[in-house]
């Protein structure tokens, strides 16, 4: 069986899965029932749910939640409130949770869910009860032991308060493990907050040993500066990289100096939006990813460098701490360039592995130091990338390739012991 890239269109997420899951099912001589078994997720379920809005009227969303494995474990994945929500999306991102689990090693299968809409437009009474509704509608699919939900694009942790506060008075007690990335107040982890920037982070310092890359100085530019971004600046700039541009849906800035992470946060914290910060230049998203830096971590959505812009990218490592961000057409490109990839799977998977503390919390009614987490996180982190590492440079393959064999191979062998039903 060889990859057929013909069959697959550039612009769409979940093609973009489908190559990459065939390039690594290839490599790994998946046999066809496994491939399509593997390939196709496991549950969908699609809802239409009614919200009264502030001015009385009713209003018609729509929701998903795609659980695409639960084969090592509960399903684990985040829920995002985005006006480009649809089913494709959500089947892309959840196979891409299953395959960060398995590759972090953790005990759980992936999943993915959202409402289309854009929050921009809600009032925070209407965002809550859209949040509340959804989570209403799903509720036969999540809980501790089945589908354990996490913030994504446009949700945080107090979204996460009214789901679990939701799920809770439905069941009649409370549940802390439906969800992780909540308050600390209410079973929330140390850590968590900045867990998937810092494991980003770790994963570039060992990007940067390979490479022989300093990071003292290093020049870096971020896209996107929400609960990643900002965090992945504010790191990297601690670590003494001199950060010199971010953006976000609006615009960016840089300084070539470097920005100062915390003034800029201020900026958009009131004005909501990085676009103008002071003691810096207007700059494009393009632009930024076109900058000719030591270090690219694009923060933001998928689907940003693709085979257009691949050509002009010039950071000598792009971990990519959103996900799917770079197309596998961009891949090949970025490979001859000698690009440095740390993929999304591997390089943002420190979200999810901090939301598996949390969850081992909750169920052990234990507290861990914020100290011990990013211990914790750390060594997960270093031995992933090592694993990847490892077998990249043994078989000549891209990084991506390599963690998406590892982590499919781990999936192909829990599905291979369990068998096949009945
Ligand atoms: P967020 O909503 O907190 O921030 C998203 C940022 O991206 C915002 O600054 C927004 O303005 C910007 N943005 C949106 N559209 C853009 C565009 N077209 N161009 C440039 N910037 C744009 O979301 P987040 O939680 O930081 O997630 C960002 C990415 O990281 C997503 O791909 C998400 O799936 C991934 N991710 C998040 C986590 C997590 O723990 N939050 C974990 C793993 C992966």
């Amino acid at each position: 069986m060889t990859v057929d890239r013909e069959r697959y269109n550039e612009s769409r997420l979940l093609d973009a899965a489908y190559l990459q899951f065939d390039i690594a099912a290839e490599k790994l001589g998946l046999s066809p029932g496994f491939r399509e078994l593997m390939k196709s997720g496991q549950r969908e379920f699609t809802v239409r749910f009614p919200v009264r809005m502030d001015d009385g009227s009713i209003r018609i969303f729509l929701g998903f939640r795609v659980q695409h494995s639960i084969s090592r474990g509960p399903a684990k994945g985040g829920i995002r409130f985005h006006p480009a929500v649809d089913l494709d999306g959500m089947r892309a991102l959840a196979a891409l949770m299953t395959w960060k689990c398995a590759l972090m090693n953790l005990p759980y299968g992936g999943a993915k869910g959202g409402v289309c809409c854009d929050p921009r437009g809600l009032s925070p009474a209407e965002l809550e009860r859209v949040t509340r509704r959804f989570t209403w509608e799903i509720a036969p699919l999540i809980g501790p032991d089945q589908d354990i939900l996490a913030p994504d694009v446009n949700t945080d942790s107090s979204t996460m308060a009214w789901v679990m506060d939701t799920y809770s008075i439905l069941k009649g007690y409370t549940v802390p493990g439906v969800v992780t990335g909540k308050p600390l107040e209410i079973g929330g982890s140390l850590g968590r907050e900045a867990a998937t920037a810092q494991g980003c982070v770790f994963a570039i310092r060992e990007a940067a040993i390979v490479s022989g890359l300093d990071l003292e100085g290093a020049a870096v530019a971020v896209q996107g500066f929400g609960k990643v971004g900002f965090h992945a600046a504010r790191l990297m700039a601690e670590l003494g990289a001199r950060v010199i541009a971010v953006s976000d849906s609006r615009g960016g800035v840089m300084a070539e100096a470097g920005l100062d992470i915390h003034a800029v946060r201020v900026h958009k914290q009131e004005t909501g939006s990085v676009e103008g910060a002071p003691e810096a230049l207007p700059i494009t998203n393009q632009e930024l990813l076109e900058l000719p830096v030591d270090i690219l971590i694009p923060c933001a959505i998928e689907g940003q460098i693709t085979s257009r812009n691949a050509p002009r990218i010039r950071a000598r490592i792009l971990a990519e701490g959103a996900n799917g961000p770079t197309t596998p057409w961009a891949d090949d490109i970025l490979a001859e360039r000698r690009v440095f990839l740390v993929p999304d799977i591997l390089a943002n998977g420190g979200g999810v592995t901090a939301s598996y503390f949390e969850w081992v919390q909750n169920t052990q009614k234990l507290f861990w130091s914020e100290e011990d987490i990013n211990k914790k996180l750390d060594s997960v982190m270093t031995r992933a990338f090592r694993e990847v590492y490892e077998l990249s440079r043994r078989e000549g393959i891209h990084m991506r390739t390599a963690a998406l064999m590892l982590a499919m191979g781990r999936v192909a062998e829990a599905k291979r012991l369990r068998g096949v039903f009945p």
